[in-house]
């Protein structure tokens, strides 16, 4: 359906502490990508409304800021408590428009959760360091400030997860926030921002704005926005660094990823094969972490793939909105289901042979919906298209190789470098392959090595811009700047400084 004849609900914007609609003239839909049905409409704000969102961060952060820490570490606890209470309800809010299966939007909540409870201890976090005397009568310290209103620009994968990696850490630091999530998924970022405000957070310390290149563009040229955090694909994230950075900001710019599985022929392949299956095509594939790239070494291939195929062709792709049980959702979009589609097309063309072909699953009871089932493409070429570009589906590219060397030199020419993983048995292997693959996550023997939030999310290469990472004592150092105060009061101390009849009298 055309954008302008969708008569489903528009989403409102949050500013100043107060829902309100938009006065935007063109709206973006948002679909349920199980029937691709319109279940609502996304504003596209510009810089007007973007200006009114950050001017109600930078009042807010006149008082927030000026909060005590515990106080605002206590609206934290509110907030894990209600959603606590309330995750069942946004991990259907997130399935519906996302897509993704229930078990694993509840599985996602439960990682922005923890996000919560990591801010819940920024009073310990956030402090400084003192050192006394550090030349006679000197004491010297440093402290932590917050830096003023800060942005998050977030993608369609998870819709939940992803904005709470930020505005909890940014928050609790004493920061203002403007959020402009997915504009294909903006609804669960509403409904956690309801109950952040029945946790009692003030108005205007976060705010919601909705659209796209314009609504972005606002926030990285606006001159009240101190930080910028994005995570989404890696040519839009290098342009967020760019024009963040050349705007003075500070920016924190995560993007795409292929990662590389490796598999060795020591490896138990029974707990390999269920753990690379649940990596490349949980999420159906969205996910930024997903095992994109089986490397199998030496005789590992004969091992592995007949049972990874069988197991790829037993899983059951259907809807997620309806309850039920399904191994793995749609993709978000009927434009992103006919490019991972022309993505198989060109590795079968470059000579890849596609032994589980998910082109032409179809969903008898969702026609509309977005679905492909898991596909493999064995025999694929170090240097095809499949194994360069990320595909962002239910797609396993397999590359064979010899050695581990083979494996580790694959892993050189990859420009991207978020997680990459073994699976072996082999303590020596493990260690060189740790030590030396060009990658920011690594797992051993766990099929998607993403942190958790005391860790911070430190991918490399193409797959990360900025200095400081998301998540973790990098994100509490992101959202602050130090300040250090050298102090020396004289005559305090020291062989020559009692000169203070008081202070002689008692001595
Ligand atoms: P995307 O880059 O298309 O969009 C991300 C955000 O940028 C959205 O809010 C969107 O509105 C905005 N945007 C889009 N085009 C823009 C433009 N021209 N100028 C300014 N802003 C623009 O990403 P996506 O498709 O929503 O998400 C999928 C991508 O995100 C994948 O590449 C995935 O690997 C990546 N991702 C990375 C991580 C990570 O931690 N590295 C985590 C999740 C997702």
């Amino acid at each position: 359906m055309p954008v302008a004849e969708s008569k489903a609900t528009a989403c409102q914007l949050l500013i100043g502490g107060k829902w309100q609609d938009s006065k935007a003239t063109s709206f973006s839909n948002v679909s349920n990508p199980s029937t691709g049905e319109v279940i609502a409409r996304v504003p596209m704000c510009g810089t007007s409304e973007i200006d009114l969102a950050v001017q109600a961060a930078q009042k807010a952060f006149i008082d927030w800021s000026e909060t005590p820490v515990v106080e605002r570490a206590r609206v934290m606890f509110r907030f894990k408590a209600l959603l606590d209470a309330n995750y069942e309800d946004i991990a259907k809010i997130v399935t519906r428009e996302h897509g993704k299966t229930l078990a694993e939007a509840k599985a996602s909540v439960q990682r922005g959760m923890e996000v919560v409870e990591f801010a819940c201890g920024i009073p310990s976090l956030m402090m400084g360091e003192s050192l006394e005397n550090i030349a006679r009568n000197v004491d010297c310290e440093t402290m932590r400030h917050p830096l003023g209103v800060c942005a998050g620009i977030t993608p369609f994968n998870f819709p939940a997860m992803v904005p709470l990696w930020m505005y909890p850490i940014a928050i609790t630091c004493g920061n203002t926030f403007v959020l402009k999530p997915s504009e294909k998924v903006p609804m669960s970022s509403m409904a956690i921002a309801k109950l952040l405000l029945e946790a009692g957070l003030p108005e205007g310390v976060l705010n919601i704005v909705h659209g796209g290149k314009d609504a972005v563009d606002a926030l990285l040229e606006h001159p009240l926005v101190k930080a910028v955090s994005f995570v989404g694909s890696t040519q839009i994230a290098k342009y967020i660094y760019e024009k963040g950075t050349m705007n003075g900001k500070r920016v924190q710019a995560a993007g795409g990823a292929k990662n590389h599985i490796i598999i060795m022929p020591d490896a138990d392949m029974e707990q390999t094969v269920h753990a690379l299956q649940a990596s490349a095509f949980g999420c159906a594939g969205e996910r930024c972490m997903a095992g994109s790239l089986a490397v199998p070494v030496g005789d590992a291939a004969d091992m592995l793939m007949p049972k990874l195929a069988e197991a790829a062709r037993g899983m059951k792709v259907g809807r997620t909105d309806m309850g039920g049980s399904v191994d793995m959702g749609p993709v978000i979009s009927a434009d992103h289901l006919a490019k991972v589609k022309s993505m198989i097309d060109k590795g079968v063309a470059e000579g890849a042979d596609a032994v589980v072909d998910g082109r032409s699953v179809k969903v008898a009871d969702a026609p509309n919906g977005y679905f492909l089932g898991p596909t493999i493409l064995d025999q694929v070429k170090p240097q095809s298209t499949v194994v360069r570009e990320e595909i962002f589906g239910p797609v396993l590219s397999v590359v064979r190789v010899n050695t581990v060397e083979d494996a580790i030199e694959l892993g050189k020419q990859c420009p991207f470098g978020n997680g990459a993983v073994m699976f072996t048995s082999s303590g020596r292997a493990a260690r060189e392959f740790k030590h030396r693959f060009n990658a920011g996550m690594i797992g051993i023997n766990v099929g998607v090595p993403a942190p958790m939030a005391w860790f911070p999310f430190t991918g490399w290469n193409a797959s990360f811009f900025g200095d400081l990472h998301i998540q973790g004592k990098e994100g509490i150092q992101f959202y602050t700047q130090q300040k250090m105060t050298m102090t020396r009061w004289f005559g305090s101390s020291g062989k020559k400084g009692f000169h203070d009849p008081i202070w002689k009298a008692k001595s």
